[in-house]
């Protein structure tokens, strides 16, 4: 049986060569249900501890549709004060350009104020990857790339990145910089496959992007799958997880990190006990034939 290799202790931001993990770890419920600056201190320790050191935020994070914006990335600022080591611990990303309601932005110059915003409200000087969130239609890629460019020339931000880009939107953007799209961050999950057949993450490899998976639990549905494919999948999963002793939210996030691509999950827990948990799928060892097994599932018909 075809075993596939298990992934590398760390992956490489594009030509920048910082090291992430390859699993990462997501803010965006992190300024829900009250949680004060030690809740969150907690959760950067366990996420940190675990080995998860690749830590992904944006400036709306915690935005409810009313306030908000900005809270995630304030509450992480509180921690980083707090702790002054922790910085130098994580490899720290956010992203940018969802402006509500207009719906986006990446004009020049609200993407110089975003991006000076977000580095207040973490209290640091830099981050080690800044997205753009969604593809603001509007914005001409050339510019985009100008401010980008100077962000970086700055020192505010050291690599860049895009989050549900077209693969065209990518394409253009990246002809434009100077220094080269780090990163990818779509939707992918067991439950969402698009991306291993449309071209998606071909192009994250022909590029050189890290493909950074949103929602790798597909918000979490996984944990209680409802639906008939969604069960299938899940058992899919079981299969392996049970014969490996991990979780099947283990079995996922190893799913994922087992395509050619070099996909890193991020992991939303919010609980400091999934968080680390999520490390075990380091060690998933995964067959061709039981990784086909969870895509067949999820695409409900076979393969041809
Ligand atoms: P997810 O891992 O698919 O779902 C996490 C949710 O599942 C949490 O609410 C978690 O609750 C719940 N859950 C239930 N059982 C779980 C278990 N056994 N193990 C782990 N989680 C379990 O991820 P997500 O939160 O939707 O997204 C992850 C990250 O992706 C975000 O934090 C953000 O960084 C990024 N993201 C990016 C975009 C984008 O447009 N770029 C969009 C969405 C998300 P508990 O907290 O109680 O464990």
């Amino acid at each position: 049986m075809s075993e596939l290799p298990l992934p590398p202790a760390t992956r490489t931001l594009g030509a920048s060569g910082i090291a992430v993990s390859p699993l990462a770890w997501g803010m965006w419920r992190l300024a829900e249900n009250g949680r004060t600056a030690a809740d969150a201190a907690d959760l950067v320790h366990a996420a940190l501890d675990a080995g998860i050191t690749f830590l992904d935020t944006a400036d709306i994070y915690g935005f409810d549709g009313q306030g908000g914006f900005g809270d995630a990335e304030a509450l992480l600022g509180e921690v980083l004060a707090a702790d002054a080591s922790l910085r130098d611990r994580m490899v720290l990303a956010t992203k940018g350009g969802i402006l509500p309601p207009l719906p986006y932005d990446q004009s020049a110059d609200y993407l110089r104020k975003a991006i000076d915003a977000s580095l207040a409200r973490l209290k640091v000087d830099s981050v080690d990857l800044w997205q753009i969130h969604r593809p603001d239609i509007l914005a001409h890629p050339q510019e985009v790339a100008r401010v980008l460019d100077d962000a970086v020339a700055s020192g505010k931000v050291r690599t860049l990145g895009v989050s549900n880009f077209t693969q065209a939107q990518t394409a253009a953007l990246n002809h434009f910089l100077g220094t080269k799209l780090a990163t990818t961050q779509p939707e992918i999950s067991p439950l969402r496959i698009d991306c291993f057949e449309n071209g998606e993450l071909d192009q994250a490899m022909l590029l050189g992007l890290i493909p950074m998976a949103w929602s790798p639990l597909g918000g979490g549905r996984l944990a209680a799958p409802e639906t008939a494919r969604d069960k299938a999948v899940a058992a899919a999963l079981d299969v392996v997880a049970g014969a490996q002793g991990v979780s099947r939210t283990v079995a996922a996030y190893s799913w994922l990190m087992a395509h050619p691509a070099g996909i890193v999950p991020i992991i939303g827990s919010q609980n400091a006990d999934r968080i680390a948990e999520g490390a075990q799928a380091l060690k998933v060892r995964w067959t061709r034939q039981d990784w086909y097994a969870v895509l067949v599932a999820a695409r409900g018909v076979p393969l041809p």
